[in-house]
């Protein structure tokens, strides 16, 4: 069995899921009481929101790549695993090569890389497993904003369709932060988000363009709120970023 460490904690909220659900599929798959062998470091998600709201991506970096080898280095993880998506807009810096140097004088310096299970590669994967071409994706302001999740969708050829507008970003933003992340599961925010998508869908038609065939939960709590919802009939279905990186860390823990 491989040994998995996953960076968790971001929030709690969907960290447990990761716990649980990695364990639950090893057992189903490995019998006994064959449980996963997982190193979890869950981090103070208050710290790290700070940092955020302040832009201070470097530090997040430097933060995320010491608890990265200290999972890899120290605690023998064969891989490494970081429960949130927001977070990977640093993964390129996780994944290293790091220079490590030991404590023997004159020291030698080691590069070590991170092997990182990269979410955003886990959803593309699917995406093209599952058959889907276009697709959307929400999250946090900063995974809808910027491109570090658009780009490893795009790298693996799929078409994203970014026309989500500043309120229906912020909105998205406000219930992972004001409500998932604290627990709080809301009937009318469920039906706030697939009205945004709908939204999303029409403007994309009117447009000329044709929609699209999945709508990404790219975000480790928006889970919470669909549960095994499978989409929009003859619209889109829905693609949970979390379920899908749990599944490829279960079968990882197995390899
Ligand atoms: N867990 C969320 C995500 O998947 C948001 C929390 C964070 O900012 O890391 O993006």
């Amino acid at each position: 069995m491989k040994r998995i460490g996953i960076i968790g904690g971001m929030s709690f909220e969907s960290t447990v899921h990761y716990y649980e659900q990695i364990n639950r599929q090893v057992n189903e798959q490995a019998g006994g009481l064959t449980s996963a062998d997982i190193v979890l470091r869950s981090v103070n998600f208050g710290e790290y929101c700070e940092l955020m709201e302040s832009g201070a991506w470097n530090e997040i970096a430097r933060k995320l790549s010491t608890e990265a080898l200290d999972l890899v280095l120290l605690n023998k993880c064969d891989y490494v695993a970081i429960a949130t998506n927001t977070m990977h807009k640093v993964a390129d810096k996780v994944e290293g090569p790091h220079a490590v140097s030991d404590n023997i004088w004159p020291p030698t310096v080691n590069y070590v890389d991170v092997p990182l299970i990269h979410i955003g590669d886990c959803v593309a994967e699917e995406c093209v497993a599952k058959g889907f071409n276009r697709v959307a994706i929400i999250g946090t302001k900063t995974t809808m904003v910027e491109n570090f999740m658009k780009e490893r969708l795009r790298r693996n050829n799929l078409d994203v369709v970014d026309t989500f507008e500043d309120g229906e970003i912020n909105e998205i933003n406000r219930i992972i932060f004001e409500e998932l992340c604290h627990g709080k599961t809301e009937w009318k925010s469920h039906e706030k988000i697939l009205n945004i998508l709908m939204e999303v869908e029409i403007r994309d038609k009117k447009s000329g363009g044709r929609g699209f065939d999945a709508a990404i939960l790219g975000c480790t709590e928006l889970g919470m709120l669909y549960g095994d919802f499978p989409g929009i009939k003859n619209h889109f279905a829905i693609l949970d970023s979390t379920k899908v990186h749990i599944d490829r860390i279960a079968d990882l823990c197995l390899s």
